[in-house]
């Protein structure tokens, strides 16, 4: 069977081990050794330079880190993938392989808080201009890249308040202008979108949420072509992030379950999403699987299902979310998202921690903004533990 027959939950559970394997063993083993040795100094020249397939130094590779970045290959069905110890490292390294002083990079105000400081505070360092458009604007977005520009990067859905914008439309764009198209596709998921099919040249992902799933692990991959892949490979080999071969094994164990994880976490989303709409302490519930969401017919098209992202805004601001928040049983209160539990948090304390009140504002994240990553619990614990909470909250403004 051609992996383009195989059902992307088969892919989950069997791509990209089979070559790792030794001593009949079921299971990709975690290669600890930082180097490799070679009696055949031929041998060893040729792995050194490329010519055969091998490894030299855990720098640079490492069969358990390979077979973790050859399951997200297939996942997103791109012809390579290479890894990093981080989210953030996939980003900066990314975009460091490629813009050079003087370059020009259009994205949008909504990224990941990480991300958004890469382009406020270390690029224009550089002497890369950074244009910030409206996040959903398609049009500005469009007349910025159509200006010319080295790079367009993108963020769908996006963190936290779950806008939306149209890939394929994105990736013409910055195709007409010669642009590289990147797409951060962390809260997509390969299991509910993959960008490059829509015509983008990079997907990256933080391997740290939804991928690895459990919140014990820290990661990051990229994926395209090999031309692509094979430039940034050596831009991280040389600079050093390189993902931990315990990670990759916790990763590539994780991703075994990935699709009937996003299932449950999509299933979950959209409840807790209706649920929230109902309650008369919430102010907006920004879900793109929603209707009111503004960009739910994008999401329609572009994604299988809607995510297991959402947020909700409650009146009252910050003091409801002090009063609300700790009284969650079945939720962690972290910085994390996309593990099995669920996990809520302000963006003022998550996301956006490195943005000022007054930035937060302009990006439209309200104060009173709480981001819930939906675990795979039993949807009506959820249902019922908000319920407790509200409860808690309506009561102490009664008296
Ligand atoms: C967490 C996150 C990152 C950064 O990933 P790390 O693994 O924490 O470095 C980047 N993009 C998005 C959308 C994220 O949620």
């Amino acid at each position: 069977m051609s992996n383009d027959n195989i059902k992307v939950g088969t892919k989950a559970v069997w791509a990209g081990e089979k070559e790792y394997l030794v001593h009949g063993a079921t299971q990709v083993p975690v290669v600890l050794s930082v180097a490799y040795n070679y009696d055949d100094m031929d041998e060893w020249y040729d792995v050194a330079i490329g010519k055969k397939k091998g490894h030299i130094y855990g720098r640079n590779t490492n069969p358990t880190v390979q077979a973790f970045e050859d399951k997200v290959k297939i996942l997103e069905g791109a012809e390579a993938a290479t890894s990093f110890s981080t989210g953030m490292a996939a980003i900066s390294n990314t975009l460091s392989t490629f813009l050079l002083p003087g370059d020009r990079i259009v994205s949008i105000k909504d990224t990941y808080g990480g991300t958004n400081k890469i382009f406020t505070e270390f690029l224009p360092r550089q002497q890369i201009e950074v244009v910030l458009c409206e996040t959903g604007n398609h049009e500005a977005i469009e007349a910025e890249v159509a200006k010319g520009c080295k790079v367009l990067y993108l963020e769908t859905p996006t963190n936290p308040t779950v806008k939306i914008t149209d890939i394929e439309r994105m990736a013409k764009a910055g195709r007409d202008a010669g642009a590289l198209v990147i797409v951060d596709n962390t809260f997509g998921t390969p299991i509910n979108q993959n960008p490059l099919s829509l015509g983008v040249d990079l997907v990256i992902h933080s391997a740290t949420k939804f991928l690895g799933g459990h919140a014990d692990a820290l990661g990051g991959v990229v994926c395209g072509s090999h031309e692509l892949v094979e430039k940034i490979y050596h831009f991280r080999e040389i600079n050093g992030a390189t993902m931990d071969p315990m990670a990759a094994y916790l990763t590539l164990r994780g991703m075994k379950t990935l699709h009937l994880r996003v299932r449950q976490q999509c299933a979950n989303a959209m409840a807790l999403a209706k649920y929230l709409q109902s309650k008369g302490l919430v102010e907006d519930v920004y879900y793109p699987g929603l209707e009111t969401h503004p960009n739910h017919e994008i999401a329609k098209k572009q994604m299988k299902d809607f995510g297991g992202m959402l947020s909700f805004a409650v009146k009252g601001g910050v003091d409801t979310v002090r009063d609300l928040l700790p009284k969650l049983q079945f939720a962690n209160r972290a910085a994390n998202l996309g593990a099995v539990e669920t996990t809520v948090g302000p963006a003022r304390t998550t996301s956006h921690v490195e943005c000022t009140s007054e930035e937060r504002a302009a990006m439209g994240i309200p104060e009173g903004l709480i981001r819930v990553s939906c675990g795979i619990e039993d949807i009506e614990d959820l249902i019922a533990d908000f319920e407790q909470a509200f409860q808690h909250v309506e009561n102490a403004l009664q008296v």
